[in-house]
């Protein structure tokens, strides 16, 4: 059993080749952090040509790297939902043209999930076409793949011990889920969140903190932090700080009194990551502030056009933003740690036997994230999956793996006919609750 996995739901372009015996034949990213850079966040159109003009190559080159050729093949899989919350975190998302599609399309769904739908759409039809036409050329069945039962799944690649059921936290991009995993395709979901996921509080703040972003912000991030001292600043999450955002006083004297640890009052598992993010912000926002005055008050001091020591300025500046970088992570990160905690509890009525909570998503590849997970699931006398970062984040290996463990349940489409027009409509999922049918 051989499958190819493509994966185009986001920011890579990916594709791999899997054996059923989990053995990795090739796998190959194309990323798009160079237009990531350049524009400062995903701009869904562009994305979508970047993923066009790529795919092809990006899946010869796994075939090519693995040896085979598409007639060696005995399924591809591809990601079909669900959508990527993803492109709507930055503004540079295509008001205009979902607007206008709005207007002429007589949607009237509310805007968001216009943006969500078309948004998503482009960036996997570019993968189910590629599948689509691949599978009805060689005659081979075709599987539809939940991109978050990938990365849960793909734990199960590099773990063999770890069996149904499991308990998995997932944390990236778009996403923040507890799921307790029963059986393939049978996941109960113990906690989501309920604004941002925590992928995108690490890229604002990044992005916010000035710091290189041609990889996504998470990695520059968590470099920077290592500079920092975590307990500077006394951030906090909480469904308060959301509302009372305006003010940054109020906030955060109510929001250190209320809870210093992460939305403790709320007993559920669910995540919140808005109000964290305001509060970074501001606290970036206040610290410019006076980095500016500060200048302003040494140019005047100097008369006029006087030099300013830049250079200690810089530095004592690069110290500051590893302090908000350290605080922010270690908060975000103790948020992780009091869910898991409480949703281990609650799983463990409903399934005793669970054994192993997975961690996965481009956030799961963070040392400081695995490090502290680490920590919680010893103390629950559980064990810690973590696949290694490279398939933490978007790859097509998981994408592989999880159509091998669908395949063999039996769980597979027929061959799409071989003259099928490019314009059929495909069964994507932009929404797909992880466990429903
Ligand atoms: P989703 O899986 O929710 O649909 P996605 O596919 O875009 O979203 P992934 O590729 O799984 O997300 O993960 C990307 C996210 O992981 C980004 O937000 C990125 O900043 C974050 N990330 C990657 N590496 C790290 C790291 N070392 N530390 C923190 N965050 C990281
Ligand atoms: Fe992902």
């Amino acid at each position: 059993l051989v499958v190819l996995g493509i994966e185009t739901s986001c920011d890579d372009t990916a594709a791999a080749v899997v054996r059923g015996n989990g053995e990795i034949l090739s796998q190959v990213v194309s990323s798009q952090a160079d237009l990531l850079a350049k524009y400062g966040g995903v701009a869904p159109k562009m994305a979508e040509e970047a993923h066009s003009q790529v795919i092809d190559q990006v899946v010869q080159e796994a075939l090519d790297k693995a040896n085979l050729t598409a007639t060696n093949l005995s399924a591809v899989a591809v990601t079909i939902g669900p959508g990527l919350s993803l492109c709507l975190r930055d503004e540079f998302v295509p008001v205009k043209t979902c607007a206008t599609r709005l207007k002429n399309g007589s949607i009237s769904k509310p805007y968001r999930e216009v943006l969500m739908e078309y948004v998503n759409l482009g960036f996997q039809l570019v993968g189910v076409r590629k599948a689509r036409k691949l599978a009805g050329s060689f005659n081979l069945p075709i599987i539809g793949i939940h991109h978050m039962e990938a990365h849960a799944l793909v734990a199960r690649l590099i773990e063999r011990e770890l069996q149904f059921p499991f308990m998995a936290l997932l944390i990236s991009g778009g996403h923040n889920l507890l799921i307790l995993a029963h059986d393939l395709g049978h996941y109960i979901q113990l906690g989501t969140t309920i604004d941002d996921a925590i992928g995108e509080a690490y890229d604002k703040t990044a992005k916010w903190l000035g710091l290189d972003m041609s990889r996504s912000g998470g990695p520059a991030l968590e470099e920077l932090a290592r500079e920092g001292d975590a307990e500077s600043i006394k951030f906090s999450v909480s469904y308060l700080s959301y509302f009372l955002f305006v003010h940054l006083l109020i906030f955060s004297l109510l929001s250190c009194l209320l809870e210093c640890t992460p939305m403790k009052q709320h007993k559920d598992c669910n995540f919140s990551y808005a109000g964290l993010k305001t509060q970074v912000r501001l606290a970036i926002e206040s610290k410019n502030m006076y980095v500016e005055n500060t200048k302003l008050l040494l140019s005047l001091i100097m008369c006029s056009n006087a030099e300013i020591p830049i250079s200690s300025a810089s530095s004592q500046d690069r110290r500051s933003r590893a302090d908000i970088a350290a605080s922010f992570q270690r908060v975000a990160v103790l948020h992780l740690e009091e869910r898991c905690d409480r949703a281990i509890e609650w799983a463990r009525k409903i399934e005793p036997s669970i054994k192993h909570l997975v961690v996965s998503g481009g956030v799961a590849s963070n040392q400081y994230v695995r490090a502290r997970l680490d920590h919680v699931v010893t103390k629950n006398s559980l064990q810690l999956v973590c696949p290694p970062p490279k398939l933490c984040t978007d790859n097509g290996v998981m994408v592989a793996w999880t159509g091998i463990e669908h395949f063999c349940m039996g769980r597979f489409d027929p061959p799409p006919p071989a003259d099928e027009h490019e314009d059929y409509m495909y069964d994507l999922r932009p929404r797909w609750p992880l466990g429903e049918e």
